[in-house]
């Protein structure tokens, strides 16, 4: 191939216990699938048909990282969530097998300019500026389906400096992991690599810089971060 200039590398996460990596293909996001963070955030938490936004692949970032307090914001908020990596896609994917294409799961921040989307969401224009900014997705080690499973239950917990600020439990999505692959793939045609931040519990709020960040959920590697 005779490329104009040397293509980016492409995006990864790292696979927990495997020197392979996981290559991203896209992320998709998830919005308001917890009631009590609905609420926090002025909806009403009826069971309306689950809505996503997307950030770009390469917003990725590993666990361990320092990430620079981003620019244009003052108003920079964590969203601890559930991440789903698929191992296959697919188009209009029945949800009974909709957990088929799992290739494992892992925790993810889902890292929002929450000021630019208000002020988005207030005019009807679109969240990127919000929600898909560089470095806008720290994700911690994926674990295969083969050593966890799909947990439909757990602890989810976000703390900043040791204070824990976020605090829910995986099974009280609205939108399970099987409806939401099911309903995405009827949108959009999925593909091996992508990953889908399911949502995030009550008690989102600001970061500055000096934050130490660190969440997990019960059974898969935590996530740290540092904001600088
Ligand atoms: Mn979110």
């Amino acid at each position: 191939m005779n490329y104009a200039f040397t293509p980016a590398r492409a995006p990864t996460v790292a696979i927990a216990g495997d020197d392979a990596l996981f290559p991203v293909h896209r992320i998709y996001c998830v919005g308001r699938n917890y009631a009590a963070h609905a609420r926090e955030m002025g909806a009403e938490p009826e069971r309306e048909p689950p809505f996503f936004f997307t950030k770009p692949a390469d917003a990725v970032v590993a666990s361990g990282s320092a990430i620079p307090y981003p620019p244009a914001t003052e108003n920079f908020h964590h969203e601890i969530e559930l991440v789903v990596g698929l191992g296959e896609g697919g188009a209009a994917i029945d949800e009974a097998k909709a957990l088929d294409c799992v290739f494992g799961y892992g925790v993810g921040i889902d890292l929002t300019r929450r000021d630019l989307q208000l002020a988005a969401r207030e005019k009807g224009r679109p969240w990127d500026t919000g929600k898909a900014f560089d470095r806008s997705a720290p994700i911690a080690p994926l674990h295969r389906v083969q050593e966890v499973g799909h947990p439909a239950a757990g602890a989810i917990w976000l703390a900043v400096n040791g204070e824990v600020r976020q605090k829910g439990d995986i099974g009280d999505l609205i939108w399970n992991v099987a409806e939401v692959i099911a309903v995405l793939s009827r949108q959009f045609e999925l593909r091996p690599g992508d990953l889908i931040f399911t949502g995030t519990p009550a008690g989102v709020g600001p970061l500055v810089a000096g934050d130490e960040v660190t969440g997990g959920i019960e059974g898969l590697s935590e996530i740290a971060v540092v904001i600088v």
